[in-house]
């Protein structure tokens, strides 16, 4: 009797959000690009998201299971950008009653698989791997600051909500936090609600995964790595970004702009000196207020700089018409190659982590306006840990002063910052990171050589 190795096939199980999704896609591919055999678990309306690299990667198939009803959820609602954030909770304990289908799909499959890797919003996900018998791999799409605040934050709720201030004693530097800038799960968190115990229950059992992959490298957190190896112990960590740059050139999960083609605003960028370019968007989900939008029209132009502002189809109405020194796009932008045009040269960001992410590796500075979830802990890293940005404006609710903010943005791009150049710096450290002998590169081989040896035998009679 001989006997044969299969080729070690893993299950991913994404979050249904375009700033979790996405990334994870990324990690997808490598993984399918270095030989493991993938299966990528969706809902039927997330299914065309996947269009792109299930025809580039024959070795990654798609397991659709119909999205479970909740009665909080409209039924055309698979994915947390169709409602915006407070789809999460209810999405979360939808996809909770998955775990029965899964485990039937696993238990009739000719070649099970081996390993679960799936979002760090999905931490039930620990306990069907511990009933597949297998090991569950978390993916945080955030850095590893915020996974390591999370984390305390999860395990000790009670104490986090009755301060006004939490000192993370246990962190490098021991920062300290004020409530409402921590991670929303910490405000919104209700206690004994079985939708939020699943939750919280989720992030707790989290930490008994076999392993945590970061999108994050070591030049951007090193120290907050080592916090997490600490907890997970030794080998356990994976540092393994900016996962976008991890197949070259061609985001090919990134979407296409709704407005006019992606060469429309990279056309209105080659006429523009280099660096002089202000990028204005704040993520996917965040919808600006009528009054925010006003006063933040009126500090772009009095800052006299050139700008592109990405506004939500929904809301371009409210949106006076520029001087000619905007470029307003309306919907979704093409955000990653409009940061890599080099008349770019400034980003004001909400800082979710992979607009973060983008501008590092465009090597753009980040001007700072942090409003909820992980930007708080996320403008923190950069603008004090490493000085690549500057605060602009911070809170969702929050209608900044037009004069203050002209004057912000004004002295941020035209002056000599050295955040500029640190900016440039950290596009290095970050390229570094995915080339042949950099820190990710490396871990990212660790991991799957470590999938890989978990592949199972067959016999051949
Ligand atoms: N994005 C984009 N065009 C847009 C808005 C967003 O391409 O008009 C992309 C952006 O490049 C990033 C993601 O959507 O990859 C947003 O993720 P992030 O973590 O920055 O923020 P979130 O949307 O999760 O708040």
């Amino acid at each position: 009797m001989s006997s044969k190795k299969k080729v070690a096939h893993i299950l991913i199980f994404p979050f249904p959000a375009q700033g979790h999704m996405l990334p994870l896609l990324d990690l997808t591919h490598y993984l399918a690009r270095s030989g493991l055999t993938i299966t990528i678990l969706v809902t039927p309306k997330n299914l065309p998201i996947l269009n792109p690299l299930l025809s580039s990667c024959p070795n990654i198939q798609p397991l659709v299971f119909p999205f479970p009803p909740h009665p909080k959820l409209p039924s055309h609602v698979e994915n947390v950008k169709d409602l915006g954030n407070h789809a999460n909770l209810p999405i979360i304990n939808s996809l909770a009653k998955l775990q029965d289908p899964i485990i039937q799909w696993s238990n009739s499959h000719h070649n099970p698989p081996v390993a679960i890797i799936s979002d760090f919003f999905l931490g039930w996900t620990q306990h069907l791997a511990n009933k597949l018998g297998i090991p569950r791999v978390g993916f945080f799409s955030s850095g590893a600051y915020l996974t390591a605040i999370l984390d305390y934050v999860c395990h000790n709720i009670k104490t986090v909500r009755s301060q006004d201030v939490t000192v993370f004693h246990d962190l490098p530097n021991s920062p300290c936090f004020k409530f409402e800038h921590l991670p929303t799960l910490a405000r919104i968190y209700k206690e004994s609600d079985p939708e939020w115990e699943l939750v919280l229950d989720g992030h707790i059992v989290s930490g008994l995964s076999w392993g945590w992959i970061v999108n994050t490298f070591d030049g951007l957190e090193c120290k907050y790595m080592e916090h997490l190896t600490k907890k997970m112990g030794d080998g356990r960590v994976f540092g393994a970004g900016p996962v976008n740059l991890l197949n070259g050139s061609d985001p090919m999960t990134r979407g296409k702009s709704d407005s006019g083609s992606d060469s429309d605003v990279l056309q209105w960028l080659d006429g523009k000196p280099d660096g002089s370019v202000l990028y204005v968007c704040f993520g996917s989900q965040k919808f600006l207020t009528k009054d925010q939008m006003e006063g933040l029209a009126i500090g772009l132009e009095e800052s006299g700089v050139h700008y592109v502002w990405v506004v939500k189809e929904e809301q371009s109405d409210s949106i006076m018409s520029g001087s000619g020194r905007g470029f307003m796009i309306k919907g979704w932008a093409p955000q990653v190659s409009t940061l890599g045009h080099g008349a770019v040269g400034g980003f004001l960001s909400h800082c979710g982590w992979n607009s973060v992410l983008e501008a590092i590796v465009s090597g753009v500075m980040i001007l700072a306006w942090p409003m909820e979830a992980d930007q708080y802990v996320n403008a923190r890293l950069l603008v004090d840990d490493h000085g690549v940005g500057v605060r602009v404006c911070e809170g969702p609710n929050t209608v900044p002063d037009s004069t203050e903010l002209a004057h912000k943005i004004g002295e941020s791009m035209n002056g000599d910052k050295s955040e500029k150049v640190k900016a440039k710096e950290m596009q290095r450290k970050a390229n570094e990171a995915v080339k042949e002998g950099g820190s990710s590169l490396m871990e990212l081989s660790r991991l799957v050589k470590e999938l890989s040896n978990l592949e199972t035998k067959i016999n051949v009679g």
